[in-house]
């Protein structure tokens, strides 16, 4: 079947054959791989920037964001059949950590996890895949148009549950505020889910107001401003790829406010200290999701206007990979391959 992957002896990205998976085991799925989407961390991994073949291999398998379909299920698998729709969550745990045996590997203490088309697992940039049904989260055949954008929209939720948690008591504002740094496909799910939590929100980003990325804004009556403008709020998230970000999210952080940081590299700049800790703010790195954050995005994605959602994604072939993953950013937020 065919494969996009990584090849880390040639340094090139290239479709290959690899054989076809099989269920092998009693809780084992076996799907067919529908769509697959690419984000900032696929371009990484096709710059070779991220190297972390599985063990043995010279290549990765790439992408992470999936929907496929179910084609076969091992002997104790009951809650799925051929013919349903699933959507895998990347990451898997570790053999020894608290978090990991808990159910967390998001949270995952020793770093040995291994994360599908990532992280030491080949992904679903292919015809089919299997994984264990625990892995797999049933999606409503009504919402295929736009299910590929569970998987980023689970490191939203984490990233906002986390926000709140930290100190939703004493926010400032009555409603909250939220500034969202970076109007690219994680920037604008994170503004709609916190619209959905109650907060009055305002997306702060490079873009010019023609941008197609700022139109999908505008669809959603999301407020849209230049990222100079400090607009103070009681959570800020950082969406951007940029570490300067986090100095201008710092700006618009009010008292006992939380920034978390989702996108930025690491970097030398400069950060008000002295201000985080006077003013009684935290600073969270946030990275995947939980089970139940992939089963709040499902939540979620259902009560979001999908013609917004729909904006977001820009539809490629499947042998369009090379320019998606190589070539300049496009302007859409999401690009999808359809595999079928
Ligand atoms: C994925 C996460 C993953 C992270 C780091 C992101 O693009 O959505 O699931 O944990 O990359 O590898």
């Amino acid at each position: 079947m065919r494969a996009v992957a990584v090849d880390f002896e040639s340094h090139k990205v290239e479709l290959r054959q690899v054989a076809e998976p099989a269920v092998l085991a009693v809780d084992e799925v076996l799907f067919r791989v529908n769509q697959v989407g690419v984000c900032g961390t696929d371009r990484e991994i096709a710059a070779f920037r991220l190297v972390l073949p599985p063990s043995g291999d010279s290549f990765l398998t790439i992408g992470h964001e999936a929907l496929g379909q179910v084609v076969e299920v091992g002997r104790s698998v009951e809650l799925l059949k051929p013919g349903d729709w699933v959507v895998p969550m990347v990451r898997r745990p570790c053999s020894g950590c608290k978090p990991c045996a808990n159910g967390r590997p998001d949270l995952c203490a020793t770093g040995e996890y291994v994360e599908r088309g990532i992280v030491r697992l080949h992904g679903y940039f292919t015809d089919l895949a299997v994984d264990e049904s625990r892995y797999l989260l049933p999606v409503p055949g009504d919402l295929l148009d736009c299910a590929i954008l569970i998987e980023p929209l689970s490191a939203v939720e984490k990233a906002i549950e986390t926000a709140q948690r930290a100190h939703v008591e004493y926010f400032t504002f009555d409603p909250p505020r939220a500034l969202v740094l970076g109007a690219g496909a994680i920037g604008i799910l994170s503004a709609l889910v916190l619209r959905e939590r109650g907060f009055d929100v305002t997306v702060a980003s490079i873009e010019d107001r023609q941008h197609p990325r700022v139109r999908v804004l505008d669809g959603a009556g999301i407020a849209y401003t230049g990222v100079d403008a400090v607009c103070p709020s009681d959570v800020v998230i950082e969406a951007t790829g940029s570490a300067e970000a986090l100095t201008t999210g710092a700006r618009s952080l009010a008292r006992n406010g939380v920034m978390i940081t989702l996108g930025a590299p690491n970097a030398t700049v400069e950060f008000p200290f002295r201000d985080l800790i006077v003013k009684n703010q935290a600073l969270i790195g946030s990275v995947n999701a939980t089970a139940r954050s992939f089963e709040q995005a499902l939540l979620d994605l259902a009560r979001f206007d999908r013609r917004v959602l729909n904006a977001m994604i820009h539809r490629a072939r499947f042998d369009a990979f090379e320019r998606t993953l190589l070539g300049p950013l496009g302007p859409y937020p999401k690009v999808v391959h359809m595999l079928v």
